[in-house]
């Protein structure tokens, strides 16, 4: 759909919604004479239509800015939305790519007392059975190893597919194997290739990319 078009459908639906509301307050809600039974119904009718009221105001893009309301705080002309409350739900289009969200990054040089305040997003995703989760965080103060120590600020995307889970940051991509059948020794270790013999080498089903000139471009693990 047009974008004129789209904004021209959600501004009816949305009179059309402000109306019904209008309608159940004006004739139900304010109405002293109702009875209890009945003003529970409109109540309910009421809080259903400030559902739909939610769903639709997601569509909105609030193409027509925003209008001061009586106590200071500005309301999207079409939706009435009011800037900088956050979303319930989240709105993702059937067809096409989905996006949620931007790329987020640390945006501080502050070192935070907690977590918690350092915190930009730390959010999951299960999509079709791949678990996505971005933690975004600034420098914060860490009590994890007893003593007080600065915990770096950084971007961290974790994802999790069947017993494989990829771990990227700043600095690294770590990739791990949790496979329950397979018989682990109980101690794990690490090391560049080239300190590992080439007779253990051989137990690795790893293949290194590279061009001409021996510069790393990628790898390939065999399932
Ligand atoms: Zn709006």
């Amino acid at each position: 759909m047009h974008k004129a078009q789209a904004k021209k459908e959600l501004k009816k639906q949305l009179n059309a919604l402000f109306k019904s509301m209008d309608f159940v307050s004006n004739n139900f809600l304010d109405d002293e004479k109702i009875d209890k039974k009945e003003f529970e119904v409109f109540f309910n009718i009421y809080q259903q239509l400030g559902l739909a009221w939610e769903f639709l105001g997601l569509q909105c893009k609030h193409w027509d800015g925003y209008k001061k309301t009586r106590d200071k705080k500005e309301a999207c002309r079409i939706c009435g939305k009011i800037k900088g409350a956050d979303d319930f739900y989240i709105l993702l289009s059937q067809k096409g790519p989905k996006k949620l969200g931007v790329k987020l990054k640390p945006n501080s040089k502050k070192t935070f007392e907690t977590k918690k305040d350092a915190e930009i997003v730390n959010d999951t995703i299960d999509f079709y059975g791949a678990v996505v989760n971005v933690d975004v965080h600034n420098s914060y103060k860490s009590n994890l190893f007893d003593k007080g120590i600065n915990m770096a600020a950084e971007r961290i995307v974790n994802l999790k597919e069947d017993n494989v889970e990829c771990h990227i940051d700043q600095h690294l991509i770590h990739i791990r194997l949790r496979n329950k059948d397979r018989k682990h020794g109980r101690k794990r270790y690490g090391g560049f290739p080239w300190e590992i013999k080439r007779k253990n080498l051989k137990h690795f089903p790893v293949i290194f990319d590279f061009d001409e000139k021996y510069r790393f471009l990628g790898l390939t693990i065999l399932k």
